[in-house]
C-alpha cells in the first residue's frame, strides 16, 4: 500500500532495497533485479556478451528456460547428462562436452540441491569458461557456508511456484563489478545515463510493488525453507518401496521439489492413483529438453541418465504450507500403493 501511495511504481527504492536484502543473503556482491527469471537468465547471457556462434553446456533435465536463454542470444546450447543422484549436470559429462566454442557451463541447482559448483568452477577456470548458475529453484541453497549464486553469474526466479515469489519476478546475482554494470544497462535499455544508449537493452526492470512482496517474503525464506528440509527429512524416514532423494554431504538442500522415483512402467499409474486421492503430486519434467519440438540442435551424447530421470520421476507436495496431517496422509498414501505395485510384488516372489 505504501508503494501504491507514493506513486512510485518501477525501479524506486524498494527494488533497491531488495536487491540490496538477497545479495545479503546470499554473501554475493551484486543484485539486478529484473520482471521476471527467464529474463534474468538472458540478460545474464548477454552481460557476458554470449553471442551467436558461441555454445553453452546446459543440462536436458530442466525447464525449458534454462535452454532457451542460450538460444535468445543466437547461441547454441549443448546438452550434456546429468548425475542421477542428484538430478543436476553432471561435471564430467560437462566438460566431455567442452568444444572450441564453447563459452561457458550453466549447471542448474535443480528441485533445490546444488550443483557440484567446486567441480565446474575448477573446469571452467582450466577451460577458460564462464560459469553461469540457473539458481531458478535453490534460493537459499549452500555447499557448506557458501551459498549457491556466488560461484558463477546467478539467475533466480520468483514465480509463485518458487520457493519465494514476487508474482513474477527475477534476479541476477554477480561477484563481478563490469558485470554488474552490463546488467543493470540490459535490463533498462541499454542506458547508462538517461537516453544515451551504450548497449542493446530490453526493458525488464522490475516494479516496486513487486519488490515490496518480495522484501516481505524474504524476511520469511529461512523459516519456509527449515519447513521444507523438516518435510524432506519425515518422507526420507516414512517412505517405502520408492527411491528418496539425494542430499550430497555437506550441502544444503532445499527442497524446490521432493522428488522420489519408480520403476519408468509403474511412475504414470502411481501419479494418477496420487492425483486421484487429492494428493498434487507432478512430474517436472516429462521430457528432456532436447525432445522439444523447438530444439534442433541436438549433438549425438549420451543423454540415457536424463531420459531415464523423466520417465521415472514424481515430485510430491513439499511446500512450507504442508500440515503434519497432509504429511501423514502423503506417507500413508504412497506406501499403500506402493505395497501393491508391480515391482514390489515381483520382489516378494522373488524372496519366496
Ligand atoms: C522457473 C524456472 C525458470 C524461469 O523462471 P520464470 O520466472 O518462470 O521466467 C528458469 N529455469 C528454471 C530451472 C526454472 O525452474
Amino acid at each position: 500500500m505504501a508503494v501504491l501511495d507514493s506513486g512510485y511504481l518501477v525501479q524506486g527504492a524498494d527494488v533497491e532495497r531488495f536487491e540490496t536484502a538477497f545479495a545479503d543473503y546470499h554473501g554475493a556482491k551484486h543484485a539486478v533485479a529484473v520482471n521476471n527469471g527467464t529474463s534474468a537468465l538472458i540478460a545474464a547471457m548477454m552481460a557476458h556478451g554470449i553471442k551467436a556462434g558461441d555454445e553453452v553446456i546446459v543440462p536436458t533435465f530442466s525447464f525449458f528456460a534454462t535452454a532457451a536463454s542460450v538460444l535468445s542470444v543466437g547461441a547454441v546450447p549443448i546438452f550434456a547428462d546429468i548425475d542421477p543422484d542428484t538430478f543436476c549436470l553432471s561435471p564430467s559429462a560437462a566438460e566431455a562436452a567442452i568444444t572450441s566454442r564453447t563459452v561457458a557451463i550453466m549447471p542448474v541447482h535443480l528441485y533445490g540441491h546444488p550443483a557440484q559448483m567446486h567441480k565446474f568452477a575448477e573446469i571452467c577456470e582450466k577451460h577458460g569458461l564462464f560459469l553461469l548458475e540457473d539458481a531458478a529453484q535453490a534460493h537459499g541453497a549452500k555447499i557448506g557456508d557458501r551459498y549457491i549464486g556466488t560461484f558463477g553469474t546467478a539467475s533466480f526466479s520468483f514465480y509463485p511456484s518458487k520457493n519465494m515469489t514476487t508474482g513474477e519476478g527475477g534476479m541476477v546475482l554477480t561477484q563481478d563489478d563490469e558485470i554488474y554494470r552490463q546488467l543493470r544497462m540490459i535490463r533498462n535499455q541499454g542506458m547508462n545515463q538517461q537516453y544515451h544508449h551504450e548497449v542493446l537493452g530490453y526493458n525488464l526492470r522490475m516494479t516496486n510493488i513487486q519488490a515490496a512482496i518480495g522484501n516481505v517474503q524474504l524476511e520469511s525464506l529461512p523459516q519456509w525453507t527449515q519447513h521444507r528440509i523438516d518435510n524432506a527429512s519425515y518422507f526420507n524416514q516414512h517412505l517405502k518401496g520408492v527411491k528418496t532423494p539425494t542430499t550430497l554431504d555437506n550441502y544444503t538442500h532445499v527442497f524446490h521439489q521432493y522428488t522420489i522415483r519408480v520403476p519408468a512402467a509403474e511412475r504414470d499409474q502411481l501419479l494418477k492413483q496420487l492425483n486421484e486421492r487429492g494428493i498434487g503430486a507432478r512430474v517436472y519434467y516429462p521430457s528432456p529438453i532436447h525432445h522439444q519440438p523447438a530444439i534442433t540442435c541436438v549433438r549425438d551424447f549420451d543423454l540415457a541418465e536424463s531420459d531415464k530421470a523423466t520417465k521415472e520421476v514424481i515430485s510430491l507436495p513439499v511446500h512450507s504450507q504442508l500440515t503434519a496431517e497432509e504429511r501423514q496422509y502423503i506417507v500413508d498414501v504412497v506406501n499403500d500403493l506402493r505395497q501393491h505395485s508391480e515391482s514390489s510384488l515381483a520382489e516378494s516372489a522373488d524372496r519366496m
